[in-house]
C-alpha cells in the first residue's frame, strides 16, 4: 500500500471533496447546482421502521440454498441464476462483487443502482467515482479492495431493500466474507451498516467507532454512503475520519 502523504494526499482529499488546506469555494455549490436537492441528515438516517417492510415469508427463508461450502466460481454461478426473491424478474443482471479476493479491505454497500445493473459491477456510477476517491485518499486503488453489496440485484427505482430480499441474499454475502476473510469491513451507508450489524441504530451513531462483524471478530467501521456525501459534501470530513479509523484499526490488528 502506498502512503499518501504531502501533495499526493492533498490531491486525494481534493478528489474526495475535502478541502482541508485550500481556500477554494466549497464544493457544495458545485454539486448542488448540478444535482438533486440536498437531503437532510434525518432523511439520510431514517430507520427502516419508517418504511415497514412486509413480513418475511418463512418459506423463502427455508428455501435459501446452503452456499457455505461453495468456491468462488460455484458461488458466482449460484448468484447469477438466483430467483429467490422478486428482484430477479426486474434485474438486467446480478452484481456479484468485484476486486481482490484476498483483500484486507472489504467494502460493502447497499444494492446495485441503474449503472451497476447495466454493467454488472458494484459502484460504477457517480457514487462509485467518489468511493474510488475515498479509497485513494487512504492510499488504496479500487482493485486492491473487494467491493460488494448487501443485495446482488437492483431494487426497482432504487428503493430500499425489503427485509425478505436481504434475508434471501445474505448467504451469498456471508460466503463472500468467509472466502475473503478480510482484515477490515467498511460498511458504507445506513442500509449496509444496519443489516451487517443487525441494528436499527442510525448511521450517524454507528459511524466513528469500531464494531465487530457478528461472531467473526472481523472489525467493521461504518461510514456514510458516497451517494449521501455527494448531496451533503460537508459530511465528507466525517467520512475521512472513518476511513482513517478503519485504516489504523487494520494496521493495529494485523501487526
Ligand atoms: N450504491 C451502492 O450501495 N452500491 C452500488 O453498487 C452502487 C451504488
Amino acid at each position: 500500500m502506498t502512503d499518501p502523504t504531502g501533495s499526493r494526499r492533498l490531491e486525494y482529499l481534493e478528489a474526495m471533496g475535502i478541502q482541508a488546506w485550500s481556500l477554494r469555494a466549497p464544493p457544495a455549490a458545485k454539486v448542488d447546482a448540478a444535482g438533486p436537492a440536498p437531503i437532510t441528515p434525518q432523511e439520510a438516517e431514517r430507520l427502516p421502521a419508517d418504511q415497514p417492510g412486509e413480513a418475511v415469508p418463512v418459506a423463502e427463508i427455508s428455501q435459501r440454498p446452503d452456499v457455505s461450502r461453495l468456491d468462488w466460481d460455484e458461488l458466482q454461478a449460484q448468484v447469477a441464476g438466483c430467483t429467490l426473491c422478486e428482484l430477479h424478474s426486474s434485474r438486467t443482471q446480478t452484481v456479484f462483487g468485484v476486486g481482490n479476493r484476498a483483500a484486507d479491505w472489504l467494502v460493502i454497500g447497499e444494492a446495485p443502482g441503474k449503472d451497476e445493473d447495466q454493467q454488472g459491477e458494484p459502484f460504477v456510477g457517480r457514487a462509485g467515482q467518489l468511493l474510488n476517491a475515498m479509497l485513494q485518499a487512504i492510499g488504496l486503488k479500487r482493485g486492491q479492495v473487494y467491493i460488494a453489496n448487501i443485495l446482488k440485484c437492483r431494487p426497482p427505482n432504487n428503493r430500499d431493500p425489503k427485509p425478505e430480499e436481504v434475508v434471501c441474499c445474505e448467504p451469498y454475502l456471508l460466503r463472500q466474507i468467509a472466502l475473503i476473510n478480510p482484515g477490515i469491513i467498511l460498511a458504507v451507508g445506513r442500509i449496509s451498516a444496519q443489516n451487517l450489524l443487525q441494528t436499527d441504530t442510525p448511521i450517524g451513531k454507528l459511524r466513528g467507532k469500531v464494531h465487530r462483524f457478528r461472531d467473526t471478530g472481523i472489525p467493521l467501521v461504518a461510514t456514510y454512503h458516497p451517494a449521501y456525501l455527494l448531496r451533503s459534501p460537508l459530511e465528507k470530513r466525517k467520512a475521512w475520519v472513518d476511513l482513517q479509523l478503519a485504516m489504523t484499526t487494520l494496521q493495529e490488528e494485523s501487526s
